[in-house]
């Protein structure tokens, strides 16, 4: 008879279309739970993390199964759930577990394979041999005894190394070892207490008296003592150092002679300070009427749309819910757009909640994403509100209560590349209907198609709240004629007359101004004044853009920059034009303009590190900035107090950008930095520089009319067929080489024409057609509402599958993006 055999299949972290079967003894079989992760090889020599995904009896079929090496988890982390979701996920939108695993664990738990190369030392090596870059190798390694594949990348300057290191190899003199390890170490603080002897006081007053003759370090066990009572917490050695103005040497002696000890305990790298906890706000009659239609709209619906003017109080009431959900003991999820939006929430949620919230986003480290993981698996009191940006709906949540999708409207809830292409809010409605718990989206502004679901299709539930707290009035909005400005000469740079008044009005009043400009940069294109030229990135198909700040031309799709030139390249000539403008130029020119004025700055040359957003909130928010020059960040749902003046330098190159959302966008942006003015007793003020004064969606921000846009815009997509009324699938493909990529899609669309006839768009170059050297071709799929979506995905898949087995085009890259925004 045959032994019976037993088989997992794993979801491996790349993205492979299926799970892979591995086989496990009958005891490993009896232990391994879905979820928990294991080391298996693959391929010829890698060595990956794998995620338990199913059990069963069969072998294999098309090849035979090979042992785990390792079982790495004691219990699953991940759950079930969560597996739940991103098999959905993986259907929806076309991807791969495998990327869907990539983007959700932090990759600290991904434990990586990888090569490590050493010198052989049995093999004897003869110099002379040796090939230049084999020389560099053998060199580098005498030096250091063992160096990683991209190491070596970095020495020879080239990206693919391994051709020399396979002749090193054949050669016999180095040699390559596959190592496991654990990325992730929790970060250790070091205490010390007096040691237990002298908890006597006898022994306590000969160890003083011992140390007449040493006063430093008495001192020292005296600020231990006054510490101790004082803070009542194991003491840092750091506040010991402090309290005591020692050296760490001084400390090191009292350590050796055993009078202190030393230990370590793990930190929580997430900590927050001043929590005074407060009560949350009485609502006021408008607030509780939303708050109660909102609780009945959850009886009959799963979500509900809360459409909420700027400052109406939206965040009030979600606290309100959120402690009703916190009370039955369950996890909430607040989903915030970007993360500029968490430093001012954060605190203000904390205020209510203390350190029940945590805080998940991709600029926090490793270490503090696996620690917010934990904490949700484990329930912990500590995660009871994740507040969070898109990819915090892929964590392992167990009770989740409720989830709050707030400024839903937001385009960077959808992630573009790579994949899994999701959209954060339709995701995160999945996930609350798998805990059967209710979704609630914000927005002053909301989508087109959220509105549309809630008012049209009567998918979502419905709720208003049109008066702003404490009665403050809308703010006034004036358009300034840009072309009549210019005309009659009343423009100083790219301030209009009217814009100059209204600011020196803010500042003299000592009250506070945001100028938004929608590019970050000097001056983004400079061109020559005689031939016309202007420099382009060597890798992709656009000009590159000018940085005052350190005097360089830089692309803003593959980082690629040059020093910036002071002659044509092309003829020479020394007079340069500098064409469009950006934050950087707008912030020159006040400072110009206002020499007394403190000009800051936002965008995202000015953000890049971690805290760099919350110092230059702070600081607006502290009055120690008057301006703030900012791009769309600036939009955020951030509740400044004392801002009188808005300023929107130019609305034409909002409303002529090439998408079909743009005007949807324009609007959505212009009222929401324009909430930004006013907020408090005094009416705010907005002023919208453009070409165009009479365009609509100016007409309708102007007279803060979101049923006209909606309308107007809900025609245009019923007439041009886009969404909500029809999905949309966009299909990319990706080559270094023109002719591939054209050929390529011309085959896919004729393919696709095929099954899906008129509603195949394209192929089509993007307008900018190269990033990164590599040319991109747009293939559109419009789904009609009575059509499957599953078999339309289906056909999809069928046929680039067909296409990838033709030879030309296997090279090419297929991107599939489903809800493509
Ligand atoms: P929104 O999220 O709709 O933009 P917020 O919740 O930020 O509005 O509210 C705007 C301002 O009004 C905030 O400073 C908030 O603290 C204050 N506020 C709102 N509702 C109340 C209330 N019921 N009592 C006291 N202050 C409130
Ligand atoms: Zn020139
Ligand atoms: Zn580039």
């Amino acid at each position: 008879m045959q032994k019976p055999l037993y088989f997992i299949d794993v979801i491996l972290p790349i993205p492979l279309e299926r799970l892979f079967t591995y086989s496990v003894t009958k005891a490993e079989y009896g232990f391994l739970q879905k979820g928990m992760r294991v080391a298996v090889p693959f391929g010829k020599s890698k060595i990956y993390t794998a995620t338990v995904f199913n059990f069963h009896q069969n072998p294999p079929e098309k090849y035979e199964a090979k042992d785990i090496h390792q079982i790495l988890d004691s219990e699953p982390i991940i759950t079930n759930t969560q597996l739940d979701l991103w098999s959905w996920m993986s259907k929806y939108y076309m991807c791969t577990l495998g990327d869907i695993v990539r983007a959700a664990l932090p990759s600290a738990f991904l434990l990586e394979s990888e090569s490590i190369i050493k010198l052989n030392s049995e093999s004897e090596i003869e110099d002379s041999t040796l090939k230049d870059d084999e020389f560099l190798v053998v060199e580098a390694l005498q030096y250091q005894s063992s160096l990683k594949v991209d190491e070596i990348c970095s020495i020879l300057d080239k990206k693919n190394v391994l051709p020399v290191l396979k002749r090193l190899l054949d050669k016999n003199i180095i040699l390559i070892e596959e190592t496991l390890y654990e990325k992730y170490k929790p970060k250790l603080v070091r205490y010390v207490r007096l040691n237990e002897i002298y908890n006597s006081e006898e022994e306590l007053n000969l160890l003083l008296e011992k140390l007449k003759r040493a006063p430093k370090q008495s001192q020292i066990i005296l600020s231990y003592f006054t510490l101790k009572s004082e803070i009542n917490k194991p003491i840092k050695v750091s506040e010991l150092i402090k309290k005591s103005a020692a050296t760490s040497t001084q400390i090191k002696t009292l350590i050796d002679k055993s009078i202190f000890e030393e230990y370590y305990l793990q930190t929580d790298r997430v900590l927050f300070e001043n929590t005074i906890k407060s009560e949350s706000k009485k609502l006021n009659k408008h607030q509780e009427k939303a708050l109660d239609e909102v609780i009945q709209s959850f009886e009959k619906q799963n979500v509900t749309l809360l459409k909420g003017v700027t400052s109406s109080g939206k965040t009030e009431l979600y606290v309100k819910l959120i402690e009703s959900v916190l009370s039955q003991d369950k996890q909430v999820l607040y989903l915030v757009p970007e993360i500029a939006l968490t430093s001012q929430l954060v605190t203000r949620l904390q205020h209510y909640f203390g350190n029940q919230v945590a805080v998940y986003h991709s600029r926090y480290s490793l270490q503090e994403r696996v620690e917010v993981w934990n904490k949700v698996l484990n329930k912990s009191d500590k995660a009871k509100i994740i507040l969070g940006a898109r990819s915090s709906v892929l964590l392992p949540f167990n009770n989740l209560g409720l989830i709050i999708v707030d400024e839903e409207h937001e385009q960077s809830y959808k992630q573009f590349d790579p994949a899994p292409r999701y959209h954060a809010r339709d995701t995160a409605i999945v996930l609350a209907s798998l805990f059967k718990s209710k979704t609630l989206l914000g927005s002053a502004t909301p989508s087109i198609e959220s509105y549309f679901n809630a008012t049209k299709s009567s998918k979502y539930g419905y709720v208003e709240l049109n008066i702003r707290f404490n009665d403050v009035l809308m703010p006034e909005i004036e358009l300034v004629d840009l072309k009549d400005k210019y005309k009659r000469k009343r423009m100083k740079g790219h301030f209009s007359d009217r814009m100059i008044e209204e600011l020196s009005e803010a500042l003299e009043n000592k009250s506070q101004a945001i100028l938004f400009q929608n590019r970050r940069g000097f001056s983004p294109i400079v061109e020559c004044k005689t031939c016309g030229q202007a420099p382009q990135c060597p890798n992709c198909d656009v000009s590159l853009t000018f940085h005052h700040f350190k005097n360089e031309l830089r692309c803003h799709y593959c980082g690629h920059k040059i020093a910036m030139q002071q002659q044509c390249f092309a003829c020479g000539s020394i007079e340069l034009d500098s064409k469009g403008f950006g934050t950087e130029q707008i912030e020159e020119e006040v400072k110009l303009l206002f020499p007394d004025a403190k000009v800051g700055r936002m965008d995202l040359d000015t953000t890049r590190g971690k805290y760099a957003y919350e110092r230059i909130i702070s600081d607006f928010e502290e009055q120690e900035l008057d301006v703030l020059v900012g791009t769309q960040m600036l939009t955020k749902g951030l509740d400044f107090r004392n801002v009188k003046l808005v300023g929107i330098m130019n609305a034409d190159n909002m409303l002529n950008f090439p998408d079909f959302r743009a005007h949807e966008r324009s609007f959505q942006l212009m009222q929401q930095v324009s909430g930004r003015a006013g907020r408090t007793k005094e009416r705010g003020k907005v002023l919208i520089q453009t070409f165009n004064p009479l365009h609509k969606i100016l007409q309708q921000v102007s007279l803060n009319d979101y049923e006209s846009m909606f309308k107007e815009q809900l025609d245009d997509r019923y007439n041009f067929k886009y969404p909500p009324i029809y999905k949309l699938i966009k299909i990319t493909l990706k080559h270094r080489d023109y002719n591939k990529v054209n050929d390529g899609a011309d085959w896919f669309a004729k393919s696709l024409r095929q099954v899906f006839k008129q509603h195949v768009l394209g192929p089509e170059f993007p307008p900018i057609s190269r990033i990164r050297n590599q040319y991109h071709k747009n293939i559109l799929i419009k789904i009609p509402e009575k059509q499957s979506l599953s078999k339309t995905k289906e056909a999809i898949l069928k046929i680039k599958n067909s296409f990838l087995s033709v030879k030309d085009f296997r090279p090419i890259r297929v991107l599939l993006n489903v809800d493509n925004y």
